[in-house]
C-alpha cells in the first residue's frame, strides 16, 4: 500500500473549476473520505488520482513516485464505482480471475488469490454463478473482490453503495470499513451521504464549490467545524445557527420577530474559548442539538423557551423550541415528556459551542 499526496491540484470544465488548487495527503492504509453535495468536485478529483481526468495543474503522487502524467493503468490503482461493471458471461471466479490474467499472473497464483479473496469477502458459494444470478449485494461484494485480487497499492471508491437499498447498504458499510482495516488498504472514497463518511473515515475531506473545506477525523470535523459550511452540512438535524453580537459578558441574540433580544451570560470555561470573536461584530452562534439541555424546572442559567413541535424518533426526540423569536432543535431522550405550546428551560453548552464570522464564514472561536 502507499501513501496519496495532491498538491494544488486544479481541474477545469471550460470556464467551471471543479477542482480548485486541493492540497491532501493521504497517510499509507488511511481510509480517506470525499464528502461533499453534488457537483463540489469530489468525483472530478478522485478522477484526477485515477488518471481518468487530465488535471490542469497541480501534482499527484503515489508512495514516492510522481504519477500525475501516468495513465490509469501504470497507476497501480483499483477503482469501484457505483455501477458494478462485472463481465455478465463470465462466472465470479472468471470475473476475480480476469484482472490476473490481464497481467499474466501464473494458474496457481491465480486460484490462490482468488480462492482467498472469496473466503475474505465470504463468497465462495457464488464463484461458479454468473453476475445474473447475483443480487445488488453479492455483485458488490465481487465487483469489490476483482479489485483487491491485484493488490494494488490505492483503493479508489465512487459511491460504490449508492445503488443499494438502505438495509444492505448498511451492512455493506460496516463490511467495506473491517475489509479496509484487516487490508490495511489505503482508500479513498467518495460519497456525499454524511452518515456513511462519519461512520467509515479515519478522516474526512468536505468539499464545497471545488475547494476542500476541511480535513480530520470525524470526530474533529464533528465537534469543531471550521466555517458555516462545514458547521451546516455536517450533523443530523444540523447544526442550530443563531445571529448574535459578542459583549464582554454576553453573547445577545439577534432580536427576531420583534421579541427582546435574548442574552446568555458567558460562562467561566467558555469565555476563553470565545475570547478571539470581534466583540460588537455580527457572529453566529452555532449549537448542535444534543447541546441544548432542557429542562421542565427553571434553573440557574436555563432561559425559557416555548416547545414549538416535537419529533418523536423512536430512539430520542427532536424538539423545535423558540428562544427569543429563534427556533431551534434540540435532541432529548424520547423519555423526556414535552407538549406543543408548553413551556421549558433551555441551557446551551457554551464549552460545545461555536462562534462564526458572517463575513468571512470562518470559525473564530477556539476547537471545542
Ligand atoms: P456528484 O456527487 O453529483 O457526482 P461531485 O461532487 O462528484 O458531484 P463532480 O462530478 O466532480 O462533482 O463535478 C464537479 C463540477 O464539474 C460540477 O459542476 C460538474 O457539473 C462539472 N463537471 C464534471 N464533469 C464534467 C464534464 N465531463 N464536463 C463538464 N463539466 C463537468
Amino acid at each position: 500500500m502507499a501513501s496519496v499526496r495532491v498538491r494544488q491540484l486544479v481541474k477545469r470544465y471550460d470556464q467551471n473549476v471543479a477542482v480548485d488548487r486541493l492540497d491532501l495527503e493521504v497517510e499509507d492504509g488511511e481510509f480517506m473520505v470525499f464528502l461533499g453535495p453534488s457537483g463540489c468536485g469530489k468525483t472530478t478529483t478522485l478522477r484526477c488520482i485515477a488518471g481518468l481526468e487530465i488535471p490542469d495543474s497541480g501534482e499527484i503522487t503515489i508512495g514516492e513516485e510522481r504519477v500525475t502524467d501516468l495513465p490509469p493503468a501504470d497507476r497501480d490503482i483499483a477503482f469501484i464505482f457505483q455501477s458494478f461493471s462485472l463481465y455478465p458471461h463470465m462466472t465470479v471466479r472468471e470475473n476475480l480471475s480476469f484482472p490476473l490474467r490481464a497481467v499474466r499472473t501464473a494458474q496457481m497464483e491465480i486460484e490462490a488469490r482468488v480462492t482467498e479473496v472469496a473466503r475474505v469477502l465470504r463468497i465462495e458459494r457464488l464463484l461458479d454463478r454468473k453476475p445474473g444470478k447475483l443480487s445488488g449485494g453479492e455483485m458488490q461484494r465481487v465487483a469489490i473482490g476483482r479489485a483487491i485480487v491485484r493488490r494494488p497499492r490505492v483503493f479508489l471508491m465512487d459511491e460504490p453503495l449508492t445503488a443499494l437499498d438502505a438495509k444492505l447498504r448498511t451492512e455493506m458499510r460496516a463490511e467495506i470499513k473491517r475489509l479496509q482495516s484487516d487490508l490495511g488498504a489505503t482508500t479513498l472514497y467518495v460519497t456525499h451521504d454524511q452518515l456513511e463518511a462519519m461512520s467509515m473515515g479515519d478522516k474526512i475531506a468536505v468539499m464545497y464549490g471545488g475547494l476542500l473545506q476541511q480535513v480530520g477525523t470525524p470526530t474533529a470535523v464533528y465537534d469543531s467545524p471550521t466555517n458555516l459550511f462545514v458547521a451546516g452540512f455536517i450533523g443530523s438535524p444540523s447544526m442550530n445557527l443563531i445571529p448574535c453580537r459578542r459583549k464582554e459578558e454576553a453573547l445577545v441574540l439577534d432580536s427576531a420577530q420583534e421579541t427582546t433580544p435574548v442574552s446568555l451570560p458567558i460562562h467561566g470555561d467558555a469565555a476563553v474559548r470565545f475570547a478571539a470573536a470581534p466583540l460588537g461584530a455580527t457572529l453566529m452562534l452555532g449549537v448542535r442539538p444534543e447541546d441544548i439541555a432542557l429542562s421542565r424546572e427553571p434553573k440557574p442559567e436555563f432561559l425559557a423557551v416555548e416547545v414549538y413541535v416535537v419529533e418523536p424518533l423512536g430512539s430520542e426526540n427532536i424538539l423545535s423550541i423558540l428562544l427569543g423569536g429563534h427556533l431551534l432543535k434540540a435532541r432529548t431522550a424520547p423519555t423526556f415528556p414535552a407538549r406543543v405550546g408548553e413551556t421549558l428551560f433551555a441551557r446551551v453548552d457554551q464549552t460545545r459551542a461555536h462562534l462564526f464570522d458572517t463575513q468571512t464564514t470562518q470559525r473564530v472561536s477556539e476547537a471545542a
